[in-house]
C-alpha cells in the first residue's frame, strides 16, 4: 500500500508519463470505439446509472442527485470488517468539499484552490493532477475559504470552475487544458467559483458565489465541447437604467424597491445546486441570499425581491423560465437555497407525482411538483423561529413579528449557516426518508444605529457588506449570552411528506459532513470530532467509526471495482465556520489534514496518528493601549479578518489563529495586512482597503484577545467564553 504525498510528486514531475503517452497515442484514432474515451460519460450513461451502480457519474450520483447507492455489499453483516485500503495526502491544510467522479476505474476530483487529480480508484495512484493556478490573493474575495466541491465529467472532459471565476475543460485522459473561459462580468466585483459544475444536452452550467461582498447572481451555460457561451440567466434586476438582459427581470425588478439596490448586485448567487431534470428538460437552479442581508436596507420600501432565496425552473436548451418558487421572499437572514436539490418520484395524497425536495438554510423542508412548482409540503426539519409555518395555500412563510431585529437585536433560528448547509443529503425513497446532516446554529442580528436611517447605509468594497451590525458582533453575544439557544448539530431521518423525524444522531459539534445512504443499510457521514461514521439506517445505531483526526464536511461517495465495493470520503474541516475556534473539534486539535480516504471491507491501511498541536498562546509582551481603540480595532476585524480567522480571533483550524503569533510574526503584522508578504498562502494585502493606523488598531485587539485567552486558560478555563470583554 502505498502513500503518495503531492507535494513531492509535483517536484519530481511525476505524473504517470506511460498513461499520458498511452492517451496521446490514441487520440488521432478519431473512429475509435467511443467507450475507450477516458471519462465518456453521457446523458445516457448518467440517466440509466441505475445500470452501471459500480459508478459514481455525476455530482450526486444520477441527475435526480439522491445520493442514494443501490451497492450493498458493504452492508450491516460486513461493515464490522470496513477498513481503510488507500489514503492521499491532498497536500493542503484548507477545507476540503468536493465530491469525487469514478469511472472507468478512475476518480477524478478536486481539492482546495480548484485544483483537479485523476487517480486510479484501486490503489491510489495519481495518474495526473492539474493546478489552474487561482492567484493565491483571491481568496480574500472568498466568503468561506479556497474550497471547490467538485467536477463534472462528460464525453471525456472534466470540466472544473475556478475560485477566480474560469471554468476550465480537460482532456479527462491526460489532463490537459481543452479550453477555459471567464465566465465574470466584472472581475472588479468580489465574485468566487466554488461549486461543481452540472453537465447535460451537451452544455455545462455553472454559477457562482460573492453576494456577503455585494455581487449580482447568475447562472451560465457553455457548449462542453467549445465553451462557446448558450445562454445566461440572471438571478436578480441590474441598473434599472438599463434594458433587462431577458424578460423574466422585467418581473423581477418589480419585486425590489428604492435604495439603488443594484449598486449592492443584489446578491442570489447560483453557488452550489444546479440540477438538471431529463423528465422536463428543466435545470433547477438553487438561489441564494440578498447582498446586503437586511431586507430594510436592500429594498426599503418592501418587495420579495425576485429571485432571491428561490428555486428556478429553467429550460436547459433556452434558459428561459418555466415556473419559480421562493422560499423566503424578502429574504433578511442569509436563507439561501442554493442547498441541493433532489428529484424523485412519489406518491403524494394518493398520487403519484414527480417532485423535487430541498432543505435550504431556512429550515423547512420543501417538496414541489416539478411539472408547474407547486408547493406540497413545507415542514419544519429543525428549530424555526423566523416563521411560525409556510402556509400550503399561498406557498408563502408566516413570520413571527416576535424575531423581527428592526429594532432591537435578536438571536434568530437558523442562523445565517441555515439549519442545513451544502453539506448533502441522502434521499431514501424506499424508506421515503431523507437523512439530512442538520444544525442549530443561531446568530444574533442586528442593525447598527447609524443605518437605520436607510438610506445612509454605503458600500464598502472590499469587505462584507451584509447590513448587519458586524464590529460589536462579540458584544452583542456577551450581552445576550443568556438568551443564546444552545448550538448543536444532529443527523436526522425526516420524512418530508409528514415531518417526523424518525431518528436523531446528535453530533458532538454543529458543523458536519455531507451524507451518503447505500441499499446496505447504512447512512455514512464524517463530522466535526474527526470520526467517519456508519449508522443503521432503519434506527440511526452507530454500527462502525474510524478516526481520521481531521474535520470533514465533504460527502461520502462508494463505488465498485470488480467485486469490491468502496467508500471514499475527503477531510478537512472550516469553510463557512466562523466560530471553529471555540471548541475542540479534530481540526483544532490536531491541524486540517487533508486527505482523501478510501476503504473497503479487509482494508488494513492505518493512518499516523497526528501529535496534539501546541495551542497554548504565548506569552504577550505587555502593551498598555486604551480599551477605545481596542475596540475599534475588534470592528474592523470583524469587518476584514472574521470570515477566514475567526470570531473573536478563534480559528477553527485551516486559517491560522492569530493568538498563537510569536514576536517574529508581531514584528511583521502591519507588512503582511498591508504589503501582502504571505500572498503567497493566500493572505492578500489589504492595502487598498485598510490604513497602516487601521491595521495598528486590529493587531492590538489580537493581542488583547491572546492576552485574555491566555490568562483564562492558564487560570480557570471553565469560563474561557468571551471573559476578556466581560472583564473589561
Ligand atoms: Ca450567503
Amino acid at each position: 500500500m502505498k502513500i503518495a504525498v503531492i507535494s513531492v510528486l509535483l517536484s519530481l514531475g511525476a505524473c504517470d508519463n506511460s498513461t499520458s503517452t498511452d492517451q496521446a497515442a490514441q487520440k488521432p484514432e478519431a473512429k475509435q470505439n467511443e467507450t475507450s474515451i477516458v471519462g465518456n460519460i453521457t446523458d445516457e450513461r448518467i440517466i440509466n446509472h441505475d445500470g452501471e451502480p459500480n459508478n459514481w457519474m455525476s455530482y450526486g450520483l444520477g441527475y435526480e442527485e439522491q445520493r442514494f447507492s443501490p451497492l450493498k455489499k458493504i452492508n450491516k453483516n460486513t461493515i464490522k470488517k470496513l477498513g481503510l485500503e488507500w489514503h492521499l495526502d491532498m497536500g493542503t491544510n484548507r477545507a476540503q468539499e468536493a465530491t469525487p467522479i469514478v469511472v472507468d476505474g478512475i476518480m477524478f476530483v478536486s481539492s482546495a484552490w480548484s485544483k483537479v487529480f485523476a487517480i486510479k480508484a484501486k490503489t491510489g495512484e495519481i495518474l495526473w493532477q492539474y493546478d489552474p493556478d487561482v492567484p493565491k490573493d483571491w481568496s480574500r474575495r472568498a466568503c468561506c475559504d479556497a474550497v471547490n466541491r467538485g467536477v463534472a465529467v462528460y464525453q471525456g472532459h472534466v470540466y472544473v470552475g475556478t475560485l477566480d471565476g474560469r471554468l476550465i475543460a480537460l482532456d479527462a485522459g491526460s489532463g490537459e487544458e481543452v479550453w477555459q473561459v471567464d465566465t465574470l462580468i466584472d472581475r472588479n466585483r468580489f465574485y468566487t467559483i466554488t461549486g461543481a459544475p452540472r453537465v447535460a444536452k451537451g452544455k455545462v452550467f455553472i454559477g457562482n458565489g460573492g453576494a456577503e461582498f455585494g455581487v449580482r447572481g447568475y447562472v451560465t451555460a457553455y457548449d462542453a465541447k467549445t465553451g462557446k457561451q448558450a445562454w445566461r440567466f440572471f438571478t436578480v434586476p441590474g441598473d434599472p437604467a438599463l434594458p433587462f438582459e431577458h424578460p423574466e427581470l422585467e418581473l423581477a425588478a418589480a419585486s425590489w424597491s428604492g435604495n439603488e439596490y443594484w449598486k449592492f448586485g443584489g446578491g442570489g448567487t447560483v453557488w452550489n445546486s444546479i440540477v438538471y431534470d431529463p423528465d422536463f428538460n428543466q435545470l433547477y437552479i438553487g438561489v441564494g441570499n440578498g447582498s446586503p442581508w437586511t431586507r430594510a436596507i436592500r429594498s426599503p420600501d418592501g418587495g420579495d425581491n425576485l429571485f432571491l432565496s428561490s428555486i428556478v425552473a429553467l429550460d436547459a436548451d433556452s434558459g428561459k423560465m418555466n415556473w419559480y418558487y421562493q422560499t423566503t421572499p424578502g429574504d433578511n437572514w442569509d436563507y439561501t437555497a442554493v442547498q441541493d436539490i433532489a428529484l424523485a418520484e412519489i406518491e403524494v395524497d394518493g398520487e403519484q407525482r414527480k417532485v423535487l425536495m430541498q432543505a435550504p438554510k431556512n429550515g423547512f423542508f420543501y417538496v414541489l411538483d416539478r411539472s408547474n412548482g407547486k408547493l406540497l409540503r413545507a415542514h419544519p426539519y429543525s428549530l424555526v423561529t423566523w416563521a411560525t409555518h409556510v402556509d400550503l395555500e399561498s406557498g408563502r412563510p408566516v413570520e413571527n413579528p416576535d424575531y423581527s431585529y428592526l429594532e432591537k437585536e435578536k438571536w434568530v433560528l437558523p442562523g445565517s449557516a441555515g439549519a442545513h448547509n451544502w453539506q448533502a443529503m441522502s434521499v431514501d425513497t424506499e424508506a421515503g426518508l431523507v437523512y439530512i446532516p442538520t444544525q442549530e446554529s443561531p446568530l444574533i442580528f442586528a442593525i447598527a444605529d447609524e443605518w437605520k436611517q436607510f438610506s445612509s447605509y454605503k458600500r464598502n468594497p472590499g469587505r462584507w457588506n451584509i447590513g448587519l451590525e458586524m464590529g460589536r458582533l462579540a458584544q452583542l453575544f456577551i450581552d445576550n449570552v443568556a438568551e443564546q439557544p444552545t448550538p448543536g448539530g444532529a443527523l436526522k431521518a425526516f420524512d418530508p411528506l409528514t415531518g417526523e423525524t424518525k431518528w436523531t444522531v446528535r453530533n458532538p459539534y454543529y458543523w458536519n459532513g455531507g451524507v451518503l445512504a447505500t441499499s446496505g443499510g447504512l447512512v455514512f457521514q464524517g463530522d466535526a470530532a474527526g470520526m467517519f461514521s456508519a449508522y443503521d439506517k432503519e434506527n440511526g445505531d452507530l454500527l462502525w467509526q474510524f478516526n481520521t483526526y481531521t474535520s470533514m464536511l465533504a460527502p461520502p461517495v462508494t463505488f465498485q471495482l470488480d467485486d469490491t465495493q468502496y467508500v471514499s470520503v475527503l477531510t478537512g474541516g472550516g469553510g463557512a465556520d466562523l466560530f471553529g475556534g471555540e471548541t475542540e473539534t479534530a481540526s483544532t486539535k490536531y491541524g486540517n489534514l487533508g486527505r482523501l480516504l478510501v476503504f473497503k471491507i479487509g482494508g488494513n491501511e492505518k493512518l499516523p496518528v497526528p501529535n496534539a498541536i501546541d495551542r497554548i498562546i504565548p506569552q504577550q509582551s505587555v502593551v498598555v493601549v486604551s480599551e477605545n481603540i481596542i475596540g475599534e480595532g475588534e470592528g474592523l476585524y470583524n469587518n476584514y479578518c472574521a470570515m477566514c480567522h475567526g470570531l473573536l480571533a478563534r480559528s477553527g483550524g485551516s486559517i491560522p489563529d492569530l493568538r498563537l503569533l510569536t514576536d517574529g510574526k508581531h514584528e511583521i503584522f502591519s507588512r503582511v495586512v498591508l504589503e501582502g508578504l504571505l500572498a503567497t498562502n493566500g493572505m492578500a494585502a489589504f492595502d487598498d482597503v485598510l490604513s497602516l493606523d487601521e491595521v495598528e488598531k486590529i493587531h492590538h485587539y489580537v493581542r488583547a484577545r491572546a492576552y485574555e485567552d491566555r490568562a483564562v486558560v492558564l487560570g480557570n478555563k471553565e469560563s474561557a467564553r468571551l471573559t476578556w470583554l466581560s472583564n473589561q
